[in-house]
């Protein structure tokens, strides 16, 4: 039986996952070492793989050139380098790098809410809005690695707080966890969390209610700006705020046919399965796919 290590680098553990090439054989957790820039990562790694196998590949929070350079992870320490190359001297087994998001749409493609479509958009929905495009089984990266950095769409050209990126008026501001928080205060609602925010609505609390509509009704719009050009078969929400599952799902898919091209207005939008494993199973994709 072929073997692949599906590995997920986040800021706080590594995720890995050891596949056959129909399903997860086991999974574990190691601590991320932000000592020394992050030198020990890739080494801390290779000490807790379970045996050999056929091929690797690591998803990473940051950019990802085409040819596995790692193009800088804050949230790592690392500046430009190829990690994979040195998993591969370590390990001897043949290794892909790909960015983390990317790599959790494919696993949601593979193996979660994207399965059985020809193209899926995945939206992240956690500390930020992030998300991946996959398109008949290859991931597609854009020119600059920016393909599918939805969270940075300007939705609201009248907004007058600044995003993180600088710009005003973005997705993310409104539809992260930290930006229906941002506006729960807004609203009125005091310091509460994109959970009380969603718990509350579906109880029946009508100011939560409005809370949760206005980021339902902007991701609606920007999903709409996206499938506009993208076009896929079907729009998958995943990350944090994902947990509040068919009651979200349900107010975006009506605020995106709302916004939405006629022609793609019947896009599937769908919820994501794999949840925090979407990453290792996406990174056992890319693994079994290179050899
Ligand atoms: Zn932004």
């Amino acid at each position: 039986m072929r073997k692949y290590y599906g590995i997920d680098v986040g800021g706080t553990t590594v995720k890995l996952g050891l596949f056959s090439e129909s399903e997860l054989l086991e999974k574990w957790e190691i601590p991320t070492d932000h000592t020394d820039g992050g030198a020990n990562i890739v080494r801390d790694i290779a000490a807790s793989l379970r045996g050999p196998a056929d091929g690797a590949a690591i998803g990473v929070p940051g950019a990802v050139l085409r040819d596995g350079t790692v193009n800088r992870c804050v949230n790592l320490g690392w500046g430009v380098c190829r990690p994979g190359d040195e998993f591969t001297a370590l390990t001897g087994i043949p290794c892909r790098m790909a960015n983390d998001a990317n790599v959790a749409a494919m696993g949601e493609f593979w193996q979660g809410g994207g399965a059985g479509y020809e193209s899926i958009l995945l939206v992240t929905l956690g500390t930020g809005v992030g998300g991946g495009l996959i398109h008949h089984g290859h991931i597609i990266t854009g020119a600059h690695g920016a393909a599918a950095e939805i969270g940075h769409i300007c939705v609201e050209p009248t907004e007058t707080e600044t995003c993180g990126c600088g710009n005003r008026g973005c997705l993310e501001q409104y539809c992260s966890a930290t930006g229906i928080a941002r506006l729960a205060k807004l609203g009125g609602l005091g310091d509460r969390t994109a959970k009380d925010v969603f718990d509350r609505a579906a109880a029946g609390d009508a100011d939560a209610l409005a809370v949760a509509d206005k980021a339902c009704d902007y991701l609606g719009r920007g999903i709409a700006a996206c499938c506009a050009v993208i076009d896929p078969e079907a729009v998958v929400l995943g990350g944090g705020v994902s947990r509040a599952g068919e009651f979200l799902r349900v107010r975006v898919e009506e605020a995106f046919r709302r916004y939405a091209f006629h022609a793609c207005r019947e896009t599937q939008i769908r919820l994501a399965t794999l949840g925090n494993d979407a990453g290792i199973y996406g990174a056992a994709r890319l693994a079994m796919r290179s050899v």
